[in-house]
């Protein structure tokens, strides 16, 4: 697995290459054979590169008809939620992409509702696999839900602003949150690392939980153990973007041509772009337990309290109740049990009397007939 994963990384930095067929030495044969499902959402102000990095990463047009709103219409626009899906195959192994935009983000002059549509999606993702999994049809369950989140930082202010941390704030315990400095070829090296230092410290400083990248076993292989780190050290990944494939000395890259030169978004020493996409790869599968061992579990077991359901669908399985008689039936069917119950003395008490009478009117025969014969 270590071996694999080593040398997943070096084909990783193959141009042209996204480098998820290398999916089956992480999950299992089943999922391989379905393909793989797996959803990102993308958060940060516009501008900053989402669409273009997404392109990037992927190496497909997710967007080819979006149109770009104006100022005045920015301003008053609310946070939309943009879902694209493509299907992407390599060797054989197919990966069900979705991704998650949220054009309009920090855009209006009042942010306070920004995440309100956010949390309601990701909410709703939560609510929906939890319909399903306690369905009948749980075989064929899509997973919708949110496995990882690319939240981008400006570059141009000192560290986050307080958008960034409230954002990060109210979504760090439902979905895993990887920061990431945008446009970092507007920054120098050393801009680069400052922004970095500041970053990380607000993050601490403020208590917000981002996506912890795991540590490696003791028998990991070496090389191995070594990528992790170097994936650790980047974190915030700084990153660029690019849609344009340029000649660079008879090579063709991905990259922004500037007067000075040209800006290669796959070259490790130009930007994080390559580790931030290895992270991804490589990362994948335990993005997803994550979701579900972490933040899904914290939805559904908030859930259940807050409505109460786990008491209550207890009794019903113990009494031999359906479910629909556990939720709100109860209050009448304890009355019908109580009725039944005083029909049932009703009728005991009337076949009391019955036999008293029985017993009577034999008596009256006993008593005729010895009259007669005396
Ligand atoms: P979004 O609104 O966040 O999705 O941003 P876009 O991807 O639409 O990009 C906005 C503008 O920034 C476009 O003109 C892009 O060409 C440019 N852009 C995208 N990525 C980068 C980058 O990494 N560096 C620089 N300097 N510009 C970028």
């Amino acid at each position: 697995m270590a071996n694999e994963n080593a040398k997943n990384f070096a084909n990783l930095e193959t141009p042209g290459y996204v480098g998820f067929a290398n999916l089956p030495n992480q999950v299992h044969r089943k999922s391989v054979k379905k393909g793989f499902e797996f959803t990102l959402m993308v958060v940060g102000e516009s501008g900053l590169g989402k669409s273009t990095l997404v392109n990037s990463l992927f190496l497909t047009d997710l967007y080819p008809e979006r149109v770009i709103p104006d100022a005045t219409e920015k301003t008053n626009q609310t946070v939309k939620l943009d879902a694209s899906t493509v299907e992407i195959e390599e060797r054989g192994v197919k990966l069900r992409l979705t991704v998650v935009d949220t054009p309009g983000y920090g855009d209006a002059i009042d942010n306070t509702d920004c995440f309100r549509s956010i949390i309601q999606y990701i909410d709703e993702q939560f609510e929906r696999f939890l319909r399903d999994e306690s369905g009948l049809n749980r075989r064929n369950i899509v997973d919708n839900r949110i496995h990882c989140c690319f939240y981008f930082i400006s570059p141009f202010g000192h560290g986050l602003k307080p958008l960034d941390i409230e954002f990060m704030k109210q979504l760090h315990n439902k979905v895993n949150i990887v920061p990431v400095i945008a446009k970092a070829d507007c920054l120098t090296k050393k801009e680069v690392q400052r922004l970095k230092s500041r970053v990380m410290e607000e993050i601490e400083r403020e208590g917000i939980k981002i996506y912890p990248l795991p540590d490696c076993d003791s028998d990991e292989d070496e090389d191995y153990k070594e990528q992790v780190r170097q994936l650790k050290a980047a974190v915030p990944f700084a990153v660029c973007g690019a849609g344009q494939q340029l000649e660079v000395r008879g090579r063709r890259v991905r990259g922004r041509l500037y007067p000075w030169g040209v800006v290669e978004v796959e070259n490790p020493e130009h930007c994080d772009f390559i580790k931030l996409r290895t992270m991804l790869i490589t990362h994948m599968q335990d993005l997803q337990e994550v979701t579900q061992e972490v933040h899904y579990e914290n939805y559904r077991s908030e859930r259940l309290a807050r409505n109460g359901q786990v008491p209550k669908r207890h009794t019903s399985t113990e009494s031999g109740l359906s479910e629909a008689d556990s939720n709100g039936l109860n209050g009448s069917n304890e009355d019908s049990s109580e009725r039944e119950r005083v029909l049932r003395e009703k009728e005991a008490e009337l076949r009391r009397m019955q036999e008293m009478l029985e017993q009577m009117q034999r008596q009256m025969q006993l008593q005729a007939a010895g009259g007669t014969t005396a």
